[in-house]
């Protein structure tokens, strides 16, 4: 199992600065001006056994965003809670700019046309470049290959651990199938590379997940990218609504650990 590009490549790891963004919910890159506003959480709790609190906060100036995850259990001793804290954020990488208010907004409709089967594609070179900008936003570098010669591959990710990254956009409002995979796998093949990406506005036909397994066993990993992960992506990405939990946790993993202890009740 080839662990995920369509995600976090560069998540905050200092211990010490999550810390004191949990504690002080101030802004690490706007010089301690900016406070950052909860945009989303999540509480669970039996009053007894277990509870957890997620929430996500965001910073309305720069966009910087911090996801915490704070359990408490305990189930190991009826005199003990456990208590861990976990959390992460990520810094926009790059300012670069990305498509106009106007067109993200024909974008964004076309892509939840598509994602019920209907509308047109007039976006087309506009999916290709917000997705070279959703990968640079995640840390990597991504380049759109040229159009005329792209033998299907749209952007190319430059990966650490895999090398040249292939991904291939379909904006279209019929869902993606085999025939399209097995492109893909050919042209991955040609090229000795090993990963890639398939990404679509609309979704991907049943028989699809079963070859995705089969091309795994030979080497080849194809991770597979429907309408719903993309506009949440394009929506951090491009950020013009605070972020929900079911986004961020779509791409990044509160897992830096800033706290666990034992608690005697
Ligand atoms: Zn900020």
């Amino acid at each position: 199992m080839a662990s995920p590009v369509w995600q976090y490549n560069s998540h905050t790891q200092s211990a010490p600065l999550l810390t004191s963004v949990f504690r002080n919910s101030f802004c690490p890159c706007c010089a301690c001006s900016q406070a950052l506003a909860v945009s989303d959480r999540y509480d669970e709790s039996d009053g007894r056994r277990y509870s957890k609190y997620i929430k996500v906060m965001c910073c309305a100036l720069c966009g910087w965003w911090f996801v915490s995850k704070d359990t408490w259990d305990s189930a190991c001793g009826l005199d003990h809670t456990l208590h861990i804290l976990t959390a992460t954020g990520a810094a926009l990488r790059t300012f670069s700019p990305g498509p106009s208010d106007a067109q993200l907004t024909i974008l964004e409709g076309e892509i939840r046309d598509h994602l019920l089967g209907k509308g047109t594609s007039a976006e087309w070179a506009a999916l290709e470049d917000v997705t070279k900008g959703v990968f640079r936003e995640f840390g990597y570098q991504a380049r759109v290959t040229a159009r005329s010669k792209d033998g299907g591959i749209d952007v190319i990710v430059d990966h650490a651990e895999f090398g040249d990254v292939y991904a291939q956009v379909k904006h279209t409002r019929n869902k993606v199938g085999v025939r399209v995979l097995r492109e893909l796998i050919g042209t991955m093949a040609i090229n000795g590379t090993t990963n890639s990406l398939l990404v679509t506005s609309s979704g991907f036909t049943h028989g699809l997940s079963k070859e995705k397994a089969l091309a795994a066993q030979k080497g080849f990993f194809v991770e597979l990218v429907d309408g719903n992960r993309l506009l949440a992506s394009l929506n951090l990405t491009y950020r013009r609504d605070p972020p929900t939990i079911s986004e961020v946790m779509d791409v990044a993993d509160p897992n830096i650990q800033l706290i666990i202890e034992e608690v005697k009740l």
